[in-house]
Formats: C-alpha cells, structure tokens, sequence
C-alpha cells in the first residue's frame, strides 16, 4: 500500500472512531486540555501526515521549537501495542516503561488550545473522560472504550507496519528532514533510530472474552475501507 492509500485507511479509522465516541457523553470540551502533554505517541503513518501540514503551512518553524526542548522528559515508548499483544500472548510482564504528566504540556499547545487538531494523533482522539480530569484528577473511560482504543491502536500500527511508533516530539522531528519524508514516501526507511521502534503487523487483537461480541460490529465498520482509495 502506498502512502496515499495509507492516509486514505488513516482517514477512515477516524472517522470509524469518532462516529463511536460520538455516543457516549463525555465531559471532554474546547480548551480543556489537561490530556495535552509531552507523553503522546503515535505512528510514522500520522506523523507524516501531521509533518506535511506543518511544512504546507510554513510552519518549519515548529521543528526548532521541538529540537529546544528535546532534553525535557517524555514517555518514549519500548514496545508497540502489537507487540505488548504479543507478550500478553505468550504470559510475560510487559517491560516497565515510566510516564508522567507531569513532564509537561504538549508542545504543540497553545494558550490551551490545540492549533492543530483537525490532524491531531489518535492518541488524542482516543483521550476521553465522562468527568472532568481536572476535577478527578484522571480520565474516567468506559472499559469498552479502553478496549476498542487498544484495538485502533492494533489497526493503526497495523496498517503503518513498515514504519515506526514513536513520542510525538522525537517521530516529528524525524519527519522534519525532508529526506525522511521521501524515504517514508518511497516505502525505504531502514531500521528505526535511536528512540523509535519499528511496528508490528496484528497477530492477536487485545479483546477481552467480555467485550468479544459487541466488538464485531465496531471491527466490521474498521475493516469497511472505503473502495475508492487513491
Ligand atoms: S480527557 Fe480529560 S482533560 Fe482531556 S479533554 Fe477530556 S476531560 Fe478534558
Ligand atoms: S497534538 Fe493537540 S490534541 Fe494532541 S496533545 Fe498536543 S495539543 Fe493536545
């Protein structure tokens, strides 16, 4: 699959998934941002997409903004989703890996708003809560949401399996380079660099017994790719 077919499957998968969260009330708003922060992954597959924006946009300016804060902590993950699918599996622990929100805002946000969440990351998408987190302290989600934004998680990596998972910071920054983005175009990039990890294809979807039959149809709508990709 091309990249192009790939932003296509991108774009469905977010629609997919807003189309379910739409019916449940959620007490996320505009200018709510506490779930903003440093700690946000996602896939080569979005950041290109956001990394073109930003270039389209003139807005090369941002990469420095992100290569001066790149000493500041961030979750980075060790594992992909398909992979911690894997290691569940076969009944191992899941390494440790060390998060916190309180290691600051999310670079992009500004005076609590996001300037670019129309291609904001699933990571964001996904990030709901029925009560306030700043009231709480912590997201409140449904346990059926949990799963199914695992489950997008799968497809997401799934579908960008030749490419990498990453901290939003350290994936843009890779993006910056413009020889990276032809490389990503061309289906080229070799091992991941320090930092990044190379995903994995599906081999088990993370779907507890409980939530097994009401996640068929939720998967049924995800696997109706749209016919007329490019
Ligand atoms: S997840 Fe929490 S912090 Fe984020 S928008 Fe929703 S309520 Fe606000
Ligand atoms: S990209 Fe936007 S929505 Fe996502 S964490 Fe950053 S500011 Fe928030």
């Amino acid at each position: 699959m091309g990249v192009e077919e790939k932003l296509a499957v991108l774009d469905h998968i977010y629609r997919v998934y807003e189309g379910f969260i739409a019916e449940y009330e959620t007490a996320c708003r505009k200018g709510c941002a506490r779930c903003c922060t440093r700690n946000v992954t996602l896939t080569t597959l979005e950041a290109y997409a956001l990394s073109v924006r930003l270039v389209d946009e003139g807005r090369a300016d941002f990469f420095e903004k992100l290569r001066g804060a790149i000493d500041l902590p961030r979750f980075i993950p060790r594992v992909t989703t398909n992979a911690l699918a894997e290691i569940c599996i076969r009944g191992e622990d899941p390494p440790e890996e060390a998060s916190d929100p309180d290691w600051g805002a999310c670079p992009f946000l500004e005076e609590g708003e996001c300037p670019v969440y129309a291609v904001r990351p699933y990571g964001c998408r996904c990030m709901v809560s029925a009560l306030r987190c700043d009231d709480t302290g912590f997201a409140e989600m449904d346990p059926f949401i949990v799963t199914v934004n695992n489950v997008v998680l799968q497809y997401l990596e799934h579908v960008d399996r030749d490419g990498y998972s990453g901290n939003l910071t350290d994936l843009l920054l890779f993006f910056a380079s413009a020889d990276n983005r032809r490389r990503y175009r061309a289906g080229s990039l070799g091992p991941p660099p320090e930092g990044l990890i190379r995903n994995r294809p599906i081999r088990a979807l993370m779907v507890p017994p409980r939530h097994r039959q009401k996640m068929l149809s939720f998967i049924e709508s995800l696997q109706k790719v749209p016919s007329n990709l490019p």
